[in-house]
């Protein structure tokens, strides 16, 4: 592949891109909800249950301390995607939903009561809102919320007008999932600190994207979900900074994140064990690490070059639909359009693609507020991954100028 971008190379290492739907060449333009799997991983999964399985960190056998190997070598890569300086500061949970609600109920409790302000943007997941809404709920603090202009990006002066002496923490999305807009971490982040505030960075739908460095961010916590980013689902991480997590009590308890346990006291391990309770998702984590070897083989670099060509050509072909109005216009975004047509609800215009083959994503995302913000319930939301290709953007872009001319 050299350092240029072979688009047919790549789509032959997902063997689900073969499929056929409705008689069709499958068009996955849903890789904002999930994102589809390499023959490395799928081979990887199958190579740690033939040859690795077992539970980890406990025993004296050869296949703990393989499978151990093999899922702190999984933390050690997730370290390096993301610039962590140390593999200690990589929780594995869920997802980034769990992510959030780990922080939300370990620094959260510990940090936010009565009279705080936590501060949301309007462009959140419903996974970066309900979490805060909860402590809210139980602390007495207060949600204050980042308005967006009309492109669907946040206004930064009106960010600044919410920041004060009670505001403990900004959680804020680095690109949105309904919209696509890459929203200004970097300054958002700084300008929180100045204010005495952490921030949570929901990377959910950044790290498939774009290069991420938390600690170029300065980022105090930034989560992710795996299988936005080709590795399984039911793995997900939490970074924190070293000081925070130290500081930070357990959220559950149980094996694996005790040193000590008499019925008087118990003692609890150094991050990352003190936030892995129980028997973790061992297998999907290795597969997190296999994606990540994947993805960073291929390099971030080029990915986001490739897929932002592909952007702007999708835009181009969206608007030369009649009608068609694209929700989501910032200069800065990646993967994501959002549109409705007039004259067809949004989940006809899903039903129409998938008769085609094509799989997009029509209803609320899971984020609600942003919708609304535009006057609308449910957007059709395509989203790109670097194996998408024009010719798959032409397909969809001829059924909804076929669907536009029906008005
Ligand atoms: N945040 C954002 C921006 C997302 O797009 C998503 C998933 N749609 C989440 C959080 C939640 O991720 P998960 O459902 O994998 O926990």
């Amino acid at each position: 592949r050299g350092h240029g971008f072979d688009v047919n190379a790549v789509r032959r290492d997902f063997p689900i891109l073969a499929e056929r739907v409705n008689g069709k060449p499958l068009i996955w333009l849903d890789n904002a909800a999930t994102t589809h799997k390499p023959q490395a991983v799928i081979d990887r999964l199958a190579y740690f249950y033939q040859h690795e399985n077992s539970n980890i960190h406990r025993a004296a056998h050869e296949l703990a301390a393989r499978a151990t190997d093999a899922y702190e070598a999984a933390r050690n890569k997730v370290a390096r995607f993301i610039g962590s300086p140390s593999p200690d500061q990589v929780i594995f949970v869920r997802g980034a939903t769990e992510a959030i609600n780990l922080v939300a109920n370990t620094w959260g409790r510990q940090n936010i009561g009565a009279g705080d302000e936590i501060v949301v943007s309007q462009l959140e997941h419903h996974a970066n809102i309900v979490p805060w809404q909860m402590l809210a709920a139980a602390s007495g603090a207060r949600i204050r919320v980042i308005p967006v202009d009309d492109s669907g990006q946040i206004l930064l002066d009106e960010y600044r007008k919410l920041l004060n002496s009670r505001t403990r923490l900004v959680a804020i999305t680095q690109v949105s999932n309904a919209l696509g807009t890459v929203t200004p971490v970097q300054e958002i982040v700084a300008l929180a600190h100045a204010a005495g505030a952490r921030v949570l960075v929901d990377g959910a739908q950044s790290v498939s994207h774009m290069r991420v460095n938390v600690q170029a961010l300065d980022a105090d916590f930034f989560v992710f979900s795996g299988h936005k980013v080709f590795a399984p689902t039911g793995i997900g991480v939490v970074y924190g900074k070293k000081e925070l997590l130290d500081s930070m009590p357990p959220w559950q308890g149980g094996g694996n994140m005790i040193a000590d346990v008499t019925f008087e006291k118990t003692l609890y391990q150094p991050a990352p064990n003190k936030f892995e309770a129980g028997t973790g998702n061992i297998a999907d984590a290795v597969g997190l690490g296999a994606a990540i070897d994947y993805v960073e083989r291929i390099g971030l670099e080029a990915i986001a070059h490739y897929e932002h060509d592909l952007l702007v050509y999708a835009t181009h072909g969206l608007q030369s639909v009649p009608g068609l109005r694209l929700i989501g216009t910032a200069a800065n975004k990646a993967s994501v359009l959002s549109f409705v047509l007039p004259g067809y609800r949004t989940e006809e215009v899903g039903k129409a693609l998938n008769q085609e083959g094509i799989a997009v994503r029509s209803g609320h995302h899971c984020a609600q507020p942003i919708l609304r913000r535009f006057g609308l319930e449910a957007t059709v939301r395509p989203s790109l991954a670097f194996y998408n290709t024009c010719e798959e953007v032409d397909t969809l872009v001829a059924v909804l100028q076929r669907l536009a001319r029906r008005n």
